[in-house]
């Protein structure tokens, strides 16, 4: 018995054998699934070789009661093949660095209609040019943490809780450990003062949708789980590590308010209008250091297509 056909986008694809092909995919009515492609690899024809990465597929696959292994793909037509990403070393850099949180850091089988409808929206305005790559990777994973209730923190201070603004600062440094931004008497007092709330412990104040993989988020904050400074582009201006008391490391990355309003945007309106927000290039620069550091951190390992991605942009 196959299931009924669904939207699906293209992860990740892995040969098996002489023959067939392992592919994951994050489709839209039954969240991320893994299915054997049978002929695919040995026999272009099969799928009309529509099975590429980031293509926006219908499948159909069969359901449970196959004993053991993987669902059988039976069938794949093309909604879009957004092979204009696939023919663009950068782009496909970004997209493949979404499709790894994606297919490592989401649980098989459930639903996440937002996470489809958050990568099919970045792919498709990608494809179209109408926002820059850089800015587009801003709202995937600042949308995609908030998803999984990792939120960064950066409407108040993640120590005192004072609403950002109100001293009048034009910079903050943000806290990876803490997963937030800190106010300036709070820097002031330096970091040894542990009152406040630490993301990775105590979680996210933000509901969290997302399931991630079981094991896989909130490893950070553990002594000795630092992302090696010197890894973001840009880094080096305001990127610090220090010590917290207890032997944990932390660092420090200043955002300019000019970064903290449009990502605030990005966080807490509907997609069409979080995908409208502008960045001004050092704005865009400021906040894929802090993502690109924030995501390996709270997900507790360094993603091999995010390393891939800063050495080829630079
Ligand atoms: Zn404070």
């Amino acid at each position: 018995m196959n299931l009924p056909p669904t939207p699906a986008i293209l992860l990740r694809r892995i040969e098996h054998g002489d023959y067939d092909l392992i592919l994951t995919f994050l489709t839209r009515d039954r969240g991320k699934i893994g299915v054997m492609a049978k002929s695919a690899k040995k026999s272009k024809k099969r799928f009309a070789g529509v099975l590429e990465p980031f293509a926006v597929l219908e499948i159909v696959y069969s359901g449970p009661g196959r004993r053991r292994g993987l669902p059988i793909l039976q069938e794949a037509s093309l909604v879009h093949p957004y092979s204009g990403i696939r023919g663009n070393v950068l782009k496909t850099a970004y997209a493949s660095y979404w499709a790894q949180l994606i297919a490592e850091w989401t649980e098989a089988h459930v639903k996440e209609s937002a996470l489809f409808e958050l990568y099919r929206y970045a792919l498709a305005a990608m494809e179209r040019g109408e926002q820059s790559a850089d800015t587009l990777s801003v709202l995937f994973q600042i949308r995609f943490l908030d998803l999984a209730g990792l939120a960064p923190g950066l409407d108040r201070c993640s120590v005192c809780e004072t609403p950002i603004g109100v001293s009048g600062e034009r910079r903050m440094p943000f806290d990876l450990v803490r997963g937030g931004v800190v106010c300036a008497a709070c820097t002031a007092s330096g970091p040894s003062r542990t009152t406040g709330r630490i993301l990775s412990q105590q979680g996210s104040p933000r509901p969290r949708s997302l399931r991630l993989s079981s094991g896989q988020a909130g490893q950070a904050g553990q002594a000795g789980h630092v992302a090696p400074a010197g890894q973001a582009p840009g880094v080096g201006e305001g990127r610090a590590t220090y010590r917290l008391p207890g032997g944990v490391r932390s660092e420090r990355i200043s955002l300019s308010m000019g970064t903290i309003k449009p990502l605030l945007w990005m966080q807490h309106n509907g997609l069409k209008t979080a995908g409208r927000v502008r960045f001004t290039p050092s704005a865009a620069r400021e906040s894929l250091t802090m993502l690109e550091a924030f995501v390996p951190y709270h997900l507790g390992k360094d993603p091999r297509s995010l390393k891939f991605l800063q050495r080829i942009r630079k």
